[in-house]
């Protein structure tokens, strides 16, 4: 078979892959994309911008319904059809990745419509075709949904969240095996659409942020009619008419019309030829350094990196490497502030260490918790207010290390929370900064005693106001 020389292979234009081609691309470089499904990838056809489709439709249930409280009469009849049509016309073109596609050759890269698989260190077979990189081959195949071995689940028509997300209509009743962030996302989603729904979590809902976070969104998820059963282990499956029942840990039987497995992801190494690299193609993430190196010539960014799984992870890992393909010398890669955002109502946004974490990590830390709606911005929203400000704070250099916000918008109230822990902002110097007023972001000031009414920073042995200090 003829060998094709390149510049670089990239097997799979997912969500970082494709982003990365088109860096490449516009440097000049001559760029092989292997893709045997969309271009694209998870992200825009059946992730983060269609589940986000149906959060901002659901949201918009949710604030009709609070019309009676702050405002007068509202009624809204809730129509699936609409978010099934936004997903399937607006945001997926109906999962036709033409223009993505066209987008990539247009730009010069060659695309390969095939599963493509290491052959020797700088060499890729995809389907007819190999292909030798001069500079380098990237490895960027993403992940699948997780299902778990559950006795008879395969004989149980569930959904995957491609299911979920591909919904042209919806069941009466839901039981969701997973309380994580995309579970949590789904389930309140499906709520306010009508959908009775239960999920089932093993531990507690969000179980990586912080249990204050986790016990206002069970609180929020109860009050809003989802039942949550938490500590809970699905032991069994069968199918129950047309619908499916769950049998759990304690004996509790759970019938609903339809399963959504929301337990995470599952990625698969062992067909990608990893072998040539002296890689262990039974793990689960394929190791890399800190500039995404997993051996001279080849990359691998994004789920299958196994950082974190996230958008934003993957294609701030591709600008790396582009970086490091090109000879720039990256600045090797940072996850201290990394930051989370379920995006519930409220929203629940994190970034670096839980409480715990900083505890375990030994570090000294002082922690200031305020309710938001103690705050002035989250009293006067009312309906809707539940919410919280929790700060993680090294008092050593009085420097953070964690945040965490829960309430309306809290992902671009972290932001501020964000740069401070990356530029390493000493409190007392945020402090000092004027907040807005009357702002969600205001919070943050409120919790560490800004606004002329606190007694000092969180590490002021005196400092109370409203915020718990250890
Ligand atoms: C429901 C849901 C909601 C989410 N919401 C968010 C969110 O709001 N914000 C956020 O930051 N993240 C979110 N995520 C996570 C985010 O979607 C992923 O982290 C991201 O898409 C991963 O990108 P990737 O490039 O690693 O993989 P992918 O986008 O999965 O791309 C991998 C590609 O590789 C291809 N491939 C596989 N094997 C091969 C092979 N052998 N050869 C060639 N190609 C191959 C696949 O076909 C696929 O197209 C969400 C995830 C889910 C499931």
């Amino acid at each position: 078979m003829k060998v094709r020389e390149v510049d670089v292979v990239i097997l799979g234009l997912g969500t970082s892959g494709e982003d990365l081609a088109l860096q490449l691309l516009d440097e000049g470089l001559d760029v092989v994309g292997v893709e045997p499904n969309l271009v694209g990838g998870e992200c825009p056809y059946w992730a983060c911008i269609p589940s986000k489709i149906a959060v901002r439709a659901a949201n918009v249930l949710a604030e009709a319904g609070r019309v009676n409280q702050l405002a007068g009469t509202a009624t809204a009849n809730p129509d699936w059809s609409v978010v099934a049509t936004r997903i399937r016309n607006e945001a997926t073109g109906n999962w036709d990745d033409s223009y993505a596609a066209q987008r990539f050759m247009d730009r010069g890269g060659h695309l390969v419509r095939e599963y493509g698989r290491l052959v020797e260190p700088d060499t890729v077979d995809a389907g007819q075709e190999t292909f030798r990189a001069r500079m380098g081959v990237v490895i960027a195949t993403g992940s699948k949904p997780f299902v778990p071995p559950i006795p008879g689940l395969d004989q149980v028509a569930y959904w995957t969240t491609h299911d979920a997300i591909q919904a042209e209509s919806l069941p009466d009743s839901m039981t969701i095996i997973g309380g994580g962030p995309v579970g949590c996302e789904l389930a309140q989603v499906f709520a306010r659409f009508g959908v009775k729904v239960t999920v089932v979590e093993g531990h507690r809902l969000l179980s990586n942020e912080e249990p204050e976070a986790s016990d206002l969104i069970t609180d929020r998820f109860e009050t809003e009619g989802i039942e949550v059963k938490l500590g809970a282990h699905v032991t069994k499956a069968r199918t129950d008419g047309d619908g499916a029942m769950l049998t759990l840990d304690d004996n509790t039987e759970l019938a609903a019309s339809r399963v959504l497995v929301a337990t995470g992801r599952a990625t698969d190494l062992s067909q990608l030829g990893l072998e040539t690299l002296g890689v262990d193609s039974s793990s689960r993430f394929v190791e890399t350094d800190d500039r995404l190196r997993v051996a001279e010539g080849v990359w691998a960014m994004g789920d299958i990196a196994g950082k974190a799984m996230f958008t934003h992870v993957a294609l701030y890992q591709g600008e790396i490497i582009a970086e490091d393909i090109l000879g720039k010398n990256p600045e090797p890669a940072d996850y201290q502030t990394l930051p989370r955002v379920t995006f519930t109502d409220p929203e629940v946004a994190s970034v670096g260490l839980t409480e715990d974490q900083a505890r375990n990590n030994g570090l000294d830390i002082a922690v200031a918790l305020k309710d938001l709606r103690s705050t002035f911005r989250g009293w006067l929203h009312g309906s809707g207010n539940e919410g919280l400000v929790k700060l993680v704070v090294d008092r050593s250099c009085d420097i953070l290390v964690g945040a965490t916000v829960v309430g309306p918008s809290a992902g671009e109230v972290l932001g501020l929370l964000s740069v401070a822990m990356h530029e390493q902002i000493p409190v007392a110097n945020i402090r000092r900064m004027i907040f807005p007023f009357p702002t969600f972001y205001g919070a943050i000031g409120e919790a560490i005693g800004a606004y002329g009414r606190g007694t000092g920073t969180v590490l002021d042995p005196e400092y109370r106001n409203n915020a718990i200090l250890e």
